[in-house]
């Protein structure tokens, strides 16, 4: 067996064995559903409930994730399909089994719960009911729920009427580059096009994308009205203060998380236009355009980095976690977690997943890119967060949620980022180093803010009673543009619609957790870097712990409170320190 790819036989040794496990699934389950109507006799009946579950699930994600990586090896093998075709059928059923343990235990007496959970043997649940608990009055009769539930692909049309109106459906019209050539347009291209060097394409594109969206910008503002309207009615019917307190909520978060970022980086404002103005400078330009801003000029190619000396610089440069947590990297290395290299009908792209009881699985298409090691080094900050959170946890406890799940690869990826740019010797190379940081901490930290203070002002607005149009929506996204690029970039006319292009929106209040997610990650690595005794020791632990605790607690127990203007001010701080860095050298 070579290391380059993953062994499947770490999760079954067969398909005999995996046919034994299906089997044993489905045991399982019909002991999980043996407890149903019963869960409030006693506690013995929830203990059986959650113990089987839990169980049900671990063994779940075995054979779930059996079938997915031999589907993804090769997403041509019709057998690989076959396969996790059944066993997507297999979810969906258990699924359907499971679906009634929350509900029943939400309709318990919390007085009664609160006795169950003084039991030794629940305190490996008490996390999951507790978590139900806090649910609890939010959840409305078993009518309205019931109502509300047979109306949710109602709810979703705006969603999938945005998706296919701007994937299929609009008719952009060809542009031209500079040299009179003409090109088709999407908005795949349109991601292309902005990061060329030709400045004719890169305007052309942006203003045919300005206008496609201007044409449409009343039927787009009344898909997204309507589904901000229904996040606000439904957070109003759940008894919530706002929909923006109903989705924190949700997030494990809260509102005082969100507005004390959205206060941070308003007060940085002058370090967001510092960062412009040395675009603008670095670009060349008396006047810079918002199709200036996505193009680097300091762009090189010329890397061809073998996968050996990808390990060895990802090793090193992890060694600032420590002995243990480099030795377990360097044996997943050996030990195929990584499937490397890109293959004919490979699924595309990389991820973790980690695989409760085996191990963590990592999916890359390796091609020798500077970039590529950096994903080794991000998806080996996924799999070690899995790898400590599942050896430590039980299954219910070890997912760890969404406030957390981007921070140890992102950690990983800062600490990776830095150890090039202190080692960089050729001077051209460390400003493109330094540069692809600034612009990771603007695009995460800075625009995802400017989207986030756009949805809040138009949640608002609506929640308040406000009669809004495609008009009113535009304005509030002009006054962001206004405040986010000062005088450094010049706003074109029709920059003002392309809100309306976000799909994220659709999603409400979901991109804050990118601005959150890079700022928790710069504080814990620049933490590291500074060699602070004991707290990577602090930090594994942190990461060991899972999802038994809330996230806010878990960031703090690493020293970053998101509710505390300070966390976001030492973010700004390395974003400033690269600044100045970068100018130094210009
Ligand atoms: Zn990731």
């Amino acid at each position: 067996m070579d290391k380059l790819s993953w062994n499947l036989e770490d999760i079954f040794k067969n398909e005999e064995e995996l046919e034994i496990a299906i089997n044993n699934l489905k045991e399982i389950f019909q002991k999980v559903k043996s407890t149903k109507g019963k869960l409030a006799e006693s506690s013995d009946q929830i203990y059986k409930c959650y113990k089987n579950l839990e169980d049900g699930l671990a063994l779940h994600e075995k054979v779930y994730a059996y079938a997915m990586f031999k589907y993804h090896q090769n997403l041509g093998n019709q057998e690989a399909i076959k396969l996790f075709k059944r066993i997507e059928a297999l979810t969906a059923e258990l699924s359907k089994i499971e679906s009634f343990v929350s509900p029943e235990v939400s309709q318990i007496p919390i007085e009664i719960l609160e006795k169950y959970l003084k039991e030794e043997r629940m305190k490996p649940y008490e996390k999951t009911i507790r978590d139900i608990i806090k649910e609890k009055s939010h959840i409305l009769s078993k009518d309205v729920e019931e109502a509300l539930a047979s109306y949710s692909e109602v709810f979703s049309v705006s969603d999938n009427a945005f998706d296919v109106f701007t994937n299929s459906e609009f008719d952009y019209n060809d542009v031209i580059d500079e040299n009179g050539n003409i090109l088709k347009m999407s908005e795949a291209l349109y991601g292309k096009y902005m990061s060329m060097k030709d400045r004719t394409l890169r305007k052309n594109a942006y203003s045919e994308i300005c206008s496609i969206y201007k044409k449409y910008i009343n039927t787009l503002s009344e898909l997204y009205l309507s589904r901000v309207k229904y996040s606000c009615i439904t957070a109003k019917l759940r008894g919530y203060k706002s929909s923006l307190d109903s989705a924190t909520n949700k997030d494990d978060s809260n509102l005082k998380v969100y507005e004390t970022l959205l206060n941070s980086v308003n007060k940085n404002m002058n370090l967001v236009y510092e960062h412009l103005n040395l675009k603008k400078k670095m670009l060349n330009l008396d006047e810079m355009h918002l199709y200036d801003i996505y193009y680097n000029p300091l762009q090189e190619n010329d890397e061809n980095i073998e996968y050996e000396e990808a390990k060895e610089l990802v090793l090193k440069t992890l060694s600032v976690m420590g002995d243990e947590y480099v030795k377990k990297v360097s044996y997943g290395f050996e030990h195929n977690w990584v499937d490397v290299y890109e293959k004919e009908n490979k699924m595309t792209g990389g991820y973790n997943m980690g695989v409760y009881g085996v191990h963590p699985f990592i999916l890359l298409n390796y091609m020798n890119t500077m970039r590529d090691v950096s994903t080794i080094a991000h998806e080996f900050g996924h799999a070690m967060h899995s790898y400590y959170a599942n050896s430590k946890q039980n299954y219910l406890n070890s997912n760890y949620t969404i406030m957390v799940a981007e921070v140890a690869s992102t950690v990983n990826e800062i600490l990776f980022a830095n150890y090039l740019i202190n080692n960089e010797k050729d001077i051209n190379k460390k400003k493109m180093l330094i540069n692809e940081q600034l612009d990771l901490i603007r695009s995460t930290l800075i625009v995802q803010t400017q989207f986030s203070e756009f949805e809040k002002n138009v949640h608002e607005k609506i929640e308040n009673g406000e009669a809004l149009n495609s008009e009113n929506l535009s304005n509030i996204y002009q006054n962001l543009l206004e405040k986010y690029y000062g005088d450094t970039t010049v706003i074109d006319e029709n920059s003002k619609y392309t809100w309306s292009r976000i799909p994220h929106f659709y999603r409400c209040f979901y991109v804050y957790k990118y601005a959150t997610g890079i700022t928790s990650a710069i504080v814990i690595a620049n933490k590291i870097l500074s060699g602070e005794k004991g707290y990577v020791e602090k930090y594994l632990n942190m990461l060991s712990l899972g999802g038994s605790k809330d996230s806010l607690s878990l960031l703090k127990m690493v020293d970053v409170d998101l509710e505390k203007e300070e966390t976001y001010k030492q973010a700004f701080k390395y974003f400033e320190k690269n600044l100045k860095e970068l100018k130094s050298l210009i």
